[in-house]
């Protein structure tokens, strides 16, 4: 058995510590000496003296005790190697430094790590990669505390990049759970932003407003009717302010002229490198539509994909599913593309009270949300998606989501129980009945999470639940009782994508400033291996990889992050110090994508 025991190893953190100061400052890179022996096999890439952790033992209990043969001993984790050796884009060899420079050839590059960590690359499961991309052309809302703010920022990006009138502006990133309350009118964007259409979008997606411009644009007028799974605000004579929550806002994303192919797959390949700068290897892509795809397929013709991208089909658009129903699900010559899921829309948000609940809102009496075909949710042709084989990745929020949604895939697999096989999905999997956690359990179902969530929701989750269905919300440990596989992500641009900030929002259930003393419902922590599990092991299997990355193992892809913190020795220290990490390095298939 195992010696899960911490106290007597508190000055072997502190000597972690130091070395942790230390890592990182100097990586440098040589070449073997040439006229040196050539050695039998010969390595295009060495990373040495590193603090390596595989990832390729079992898995922990529920309770996160890590599993026998794990690299954890008198309650201190250790790295498993020091270094690794790559060639052909795959693992040849990890071992001690000494071990691996039998792999140095003449050619082979050589990098020095200087003590920082060498970990499996970290996958984002759940992002919005276009709306990434788009921040370095659209106008950043992110973080804006009132309206005047908002609408400044807009006028200041006009005269900054000389917009001429009539060009669309599309903002975004305003926090729609913080207004739900308050959303503004068009009075004062309109009065500001006079010649220009503008579309101030949300940061999940579930509200807008827009200027008299864009309204007009969009169709938003005293007779408009509101559209199925949306609303438009109306005053008290009826007339739209402007606003627009759930679905409405698809009336103003509708009316934005579509970008031409070549800005799309620049934006793509520009939200993409923010990742690869961000230490992640591969992003699951949340929602993909036809756009979009013909962008992706093109990217990847041309190589130019620069991380791996598990691209969701958009279960919102009919032609691109039925399309993909002929083809069936793909992996792309060169395994960075891959095809094989939808993403289907289930439920709202619960910030924006859009969340399907099964009793009805604490803080909206009467109010349970909006669900299934009411909100855009296709049951024929994403039944016909998985029928045809392919993974259905769910969006669910509210306990009254998460049920149906359950029961959705109940009833499928009656009709075929091999599609009980496909690892499916349901996202964000945010408030959970205690009742069916053992559904996901029976009917194979991962749970894909966003950790940053709980630091950021945890403000006005009780007031729209109570504390009695809270208890059941963004329940980890819950679903890991439940053997349930969770994979993370961040849900970017709603929330930070950093690592760091992913990893400390799992292991703390603390916001930054490290609130609420002890975690918000403490029970539901996890460990920090269960946490890169998330990133990494878990990740890869519901890309269904698992075999050739996710871990680092001789003849798995070379696919690896390095970080200048050891992540098991800081949070066994304070885990707060994880925000300060940084990323060092990011290879993908043994090509030093990003290097500090
Ligand atoms: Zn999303």
């Amino acid at each position: 058995m195992l010696n899960t025991q911490r106290t007597p190893a508190r000055c072997k953190f502190l000597f972690v510590a130091c070395i942790l100061m230390l890592a990182g400052c100097s990586q440098q890179s040589s070449t073997a000496p040439s006229g040196a022996t050539e050695p039998a096999l010969s390595a295009d890439l060495i990373l040495e003296n590193g603090r390596l952790y595989s990832m390729s033992w079992p898995e922990p209990s529920a309770e996160g005790v890590p599993a026998a043969g794990a690299p954890f001993v008198d309650g201190l984790w250790s790295p498993d190697a020091q270094a690794i050796a790559i060639k052909d884009g795959v693992i040849l060899a990890l071992g001690s430094t000494s071990e691996m420079s039998a792999f140095k050839g003449s050619a082979t590059e050589v990098i020095d790590v200087n003590g920082a960590s060498i970990m499996p690359g970290f996958v984002d499961t759940h992002t919005h990669i276009e709306e990434l991309g788009a921040t370095l052309d659209d106008v950043d809302l992110k973080g804006v505390q009132t309206e005047q703010e908002a609408v400044e920022r807009v006028v200041r990006h006009i005269a900054t990049n000389a917009v001429p009138a009539g060009q669309w502006i599309v903002a975004r990133g305003w926090d729609e759970g913080q207004w739900a309350d308050r959303f503004p009118t068009h009075a004062l964007l309109s009065a500001s932003v006079p010649n220009n259409p503008v579309l101030m979008d949300g940061m999940n997606g579930f509200g807008a407003w827009g200027n008299q411009l864009a309204m007009a644009a969009a169709g938003i007028t005293a007779d408009a009717q509101d559209p199925v799974g949306g609303e438009i605000i109306r005053d008290a004579s009826g007339a739209p302010t402007g606003a627009v929550r759930n679905r409405g806002v698809a009336l103003y994303r509708e009316a934005v002229p579509p970008l031409s192919m070549e800005r799309l797959e620049n934006r793509l390949v520009n939200g993409l490198r923010i990742m690869q700068d961000s230490g992640f290897t591969a992003v699951h892509h949340a929602g993909v539509n036809t756009d979009l795809m013909a962008a992706y397929e093109s990217l990847a013709a041309k190589d130019m994909l620069p991380i791996r991208v598990n691209a969701m089909i958009s279960g919102r658009d009919k032609a691109l599913m039925s399309q993909w129903i002929s083809r069936g699900p793909t992996r792309f010559a060169g395994d960075k593309l891959f095809v094989q899921s939808v993403k289907g829309y289930y439920d709202g948000s619960l910030g924006a009270r859009g969340a399907k609940l099964l009793a009805q809102y604490s803080d909206r009496p009467g109010h349970f949300g909006v669900s299934g075909e009411e909100y855009g949710f296709f049951t024929d042709e994403i039944s016909a998606m998985l029928l045809t084989g392919f993974q259905v990745n769910i969006h669910a929020i509210g306990d009254g989501g998460n049920r149906e949604v359950l029961h959705f895939f109940r009833d499928n697999f009656a009709i075929n129980p091999e599609m009980k096989e496909l690892r499916h999905r349901i996202e964000h999997a945010q408030v959970v009945h205690p009742d069916d956690f053992a559904l996901y359990d029976e009917l194979d179902i991962i749970a894909a999470v966003q950790p940053p969530f709980v630091a950021e929701d945890k403000v006005w989750t009780v007031d729209r639940i109570g504390m009695e269905r809270a208890a059941g919300a963004y329940a980890w440990r819950t679903f890991r009782r439940h053997d349930v596989p969770l994979v993370f992500g961040s849900d970017l641009m709603g929330y930070d994508w950093s690592i760091f900030y992913g990893l400390h929002s799992a292991i703390t259930r603390q916001s930054t400033d490290s609130q609420p003393p002890g975690g918000w419902f403490p029970d539901e922590k996890l460990t920090a291996e269960e946490t890169i599990r998330g990133y990494t092991v878990n990740a890869s299997y519901a890309n269904f990889t698992e075999n050739e990355t996710g871990m680092l193992k001789e003849g798995m892809w070379a696919d690896i992050t390095v970080l200048d913190q050891d992540v098991f020795a800081t949070v066994a220290q304070d885990p707060a110090h994880l925000l300060d990490g940084r990323v060092l390095m990011t290879i993908v298939a043994g090509d030093v994508v990003f290097r500090q």
